[in-house]
């Protein structure tokens, strides 16, 4: 390490989480807000030459040494067998990796393999978030996805033979006609497999998806009081099978919490690699430019891929953590609030917070709740 990182190092410490976004999908959902693109088979090796060429710059000048990396999309498990193969080893050839206690990877059923679940687990990595989302073909296809209900079950499967023995099961709720009943039945047959995590979101219509124009036409419409009831269903079914909802939309088996979600929800430093990426290092909050074809031409010409810059104050950080730590089971400490107690007592009083170890939680209303809560801290 050079005398420069060394400096770096002592100003704002060492990085513990990467995370890494992979933008490409062998289809596009009809729903889905993040950066991606369509696959392109003739793009994605000088992708991963570009994200370690990236990797080479930010260690030129942060000293990185992860507990936690992440790859996200996008599809991580689109990438071919060699790409893979290229870009774990070129992590393990640049980083001490000693320390690393998760490597997660998410993985879309249509692209789990024997031979690249093996490969997956021989070069490191620990954990797999696997994107169901529905055990319902009929929902599956509202929801545009490559996979059947028969596939993802054969993925997971795939996946446990390979040896991951630490698995997230992606579900979503509050789909498009979606019952009661057919959610109560993909709880159920995700229980029976037995995951080690499970992330439970509602479906939201976000802006610049084809879903959002579709409910913006009138096509489809969002139920706040049937969402409400698949969350109440949801907290009820994983808890009695065993389940500990550790954040409001994640769940695990004890001792299978994510270590790399609980280090955003508390205001760790993070890196993040690739093309939309954010970063938040000390006060400094930085986004990649969202273009996976401009991120490497810039990367490989040795430019700087940022797009966008924010400085953050503590005050910033201080108001953000409460708001994302209130989702977890540790909830926010009285001491982070002490400016905005009486809020917070307020919310005791009719019944949304409750204290626990000199910390403040969202009670089971509460947690239905949650936006409104955190948004009165901001
Ligand atoms: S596979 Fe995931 S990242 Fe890709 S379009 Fe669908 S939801 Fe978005």
């Amino acid at each position: 390490m050079n005398g420069r990182a060394n400096n770096k190092c002592a100003t704002i410490g060492m990085i513990r989480h990467l995370y890494i976004h992979i933008p490409f999908c062998a289809r596009i959902c009809p729903y889905c807000a993040f950066y991606k693109d369509l696959l392109d088979r003739s793009q994605t090796a000088r992708f991963c030459e570009a994200l370690l060429r990236d990797l080479d710059q930010q260690r030129a000048i942060l000293a990185i040494s992860p507990n936690t990396i992440y790859f996200g999309g996008g599809t991580p498990t689109a990438l071919g067998i060699s790409q893979l193969e290229f870009l774990l080893s070129g992590f393990h050839e640049r980083l001490d990796l000693s320390a690393l206690e998760e490597w997660t990877i998410e993985a879309n059923p249509g692209s789990v393999s024997a031979r690249k679940a093996g490969l997956l687990h021989k070069l490191g990595v620990n954990r797999i978030s696997l994107g169901v989302q529905s055990w319902d073909n009929a929902l599956l296809k509202i929801l545009g996805r490559e996979h059947n209900a028969e596939q993802a079950e054969q993925s997971f499967y795939i996946l446990r033979e390979a040896g991951f023995s630490n698995v997230n099961v992606d579900l979503m709720f509050g789909l498009p006609g979606q019952t009661i009943d057919q959610w109560r039945k993909t709880l159920e047959k995700t229980i029976s497999l037995r995951p080690d995590h499970i992330s439970a979101y509602c479906l939201t219509y976000e802006e610049d998806t084809e879903f959002f124009l579709r409910q913006s036409r009138g096509e489809l419409k969002a139920n706040p009081d049937a969402d409400a009831d698949f969350f109440e269903m949801t907290m009820s079914i994983l808890e009695d099978a065993g389940y500990e909802q550790y954040e409001i939309s994640n769940y695990s088996r004890p001792g299978f919490s994510s270590v790399h979600n609980r280090a955003y929800w508390f205001g760790k430093d993070y890196l993040g690699l690739g093309p939309s990426a954010f970063s938040t290092v000390g006060l400094r909050r930085w986004q990649n430019v969202a273009d996976y074809r401009l991120y490497a031409d810039r990367i490989l010409l040795g430019q700087s891929p940022i797009g966008s810059t924010e400085n953050l104050t503590n005050e910033m950080k201080r108001t953000e953590r409460i708001a994302l730590s209130l989702r977890t089971r540790e909830g926010f400490s009285r001491t982070s609030v002490q400016d905005r107690h009486c809020v917070a007592e307020e919310f005791v009083a009719i019944g949304l917070l409750r204290q626990s170890n000199g910390n403040f939680v969202l009670t089971q209303k509460g947690k239905s709740l949650a936006d409104s809560v955190a948004e009165a801290f901001l």
